[in-house]
């Protein structure tokens, strides 16, 4: 096992092509646990937190972009996120607790793909994008197209995720809705989370984003129940439809948290209020 400290960006690229059974280490909040449980063994662990590049908020014409080592603290407290994305800005008040928001990173929370990865959802609602890159390639990959199983993603060996891009689009004309249940309001682990943005012209849903977290081996879009409701009025809509198509879409789970029958109807719950509101 070692520890390597790169000296700067560049310095970090040849090392993650250089070195085998590699994690990074942001914040370590999930990592040092994970080595600690024995879930990981013998990594050789890379530091990132230091690197200038990988950190910060800063605005273009259309986007904001989220350098992945940016700390929760930091999100919430971003004055472009609250004026740009105010979901993003509520929705992540009740993140664990203000210890561990100044430590947690945007990009660890991503990466590591816990199901009940609280800012997964918020960013899957909003088609957010990130940018995976390594020492000669830079790629795009929307989140959605990001999991590719329990904790596993499309990132490579000698990749990581440098930046999380998210549109800046006029959220006032968008509903937006945020749910996280847990056992209690704050220092919980979501026993179900649905996160949603809709657009709605002339009583018709014109365009909708939902996700939803720890109801699958990762957080996702429910992009059957999406398709079915695009073009319909709240009358037009048959909720036990919507019901039908989310049993295909979900697969919740028991476990020491919560119980399968419990995560669905919540889930079937929370949903019907978005739509409704
Ligand atoms: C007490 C406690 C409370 C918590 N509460 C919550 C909560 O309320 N909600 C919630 O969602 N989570 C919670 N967590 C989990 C954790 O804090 C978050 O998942 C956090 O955002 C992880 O970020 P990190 O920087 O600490 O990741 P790290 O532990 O440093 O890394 C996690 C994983 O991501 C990989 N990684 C990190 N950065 C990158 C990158 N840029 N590119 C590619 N891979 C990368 C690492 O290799 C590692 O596998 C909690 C944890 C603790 C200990």
């Amino acid at each position: 096992m070692k520890f390597i400290k790169p000296k700067n960006i560049e310095n970090l690229y040849e090392t993650l092509d250089d070195v085998g059974n590699q994690y990074l280490l942001a914040g370590g909040t999930d990592i040092n646990v994970q080595i600690k449980n024995g879930t990981i063994r013998k990594p050789n662990i890379i530091y990132i937190n230091h690197i200038q590049e990988l950190t910060g908020i800063e605005e273009n014409n259309d986007s904001i972009l989220i350098g992945s080592t940016t700390s929760f603290k930091d999100i919430i407290e971003s004055k472009s996120i609250k004026k740009y994305i105010p979901f993003m800005h509520n929705s992540l008040q009740n993140f664990a607790s203000p210890l561990i928001q100044t430590t947690a990173t945007i990009g660890g929370n991503i990466a590591n793909g816990s199901p009940t990865a609280d800012v997964i959802p918020i960013l899957l609602a909003l088609d957010a994008k990130l940018m995976i890159c390594s020492k000669s390639t830079t790629r795009e990959v929307f989140l959605k197209d990001f999991f590719t199983g329990y904790k596993q993603n499309v990132i490579m060996k000698n990749e990581l995720i440098t930046k999380i891009l998210i549109s800046k689009r006029a959220e006032h004309k968008y509903q937006t809705f945020y749910k996280k249940v847990g056992s209690r309001n704050s220092l919980a682990i979501a026993k179900v989370a649905v996160a949603g943005v809709k657009k709605v012209t002339k009583e018709k849903i014109t365009d909708i984003k939902i996700a939803v977290g720890s109801l699958n081996e990762y957080p996702r879009r429910l992009f059957k129940v999406e398709e079915y409701v695009t073009g319909k009025t709240l009358i037009e809509i048959d909720f036990e439809k919507v019901e039908e198509l989310l049993n295909l879409e979900i697969t919740p789970i028991s476990d020491l948290r919560s119980d399968k029958e419990y995560r669905y109807h919540v889930c079937v719950n929370l949903i019907r209020t978005f739509l409704n509101e």
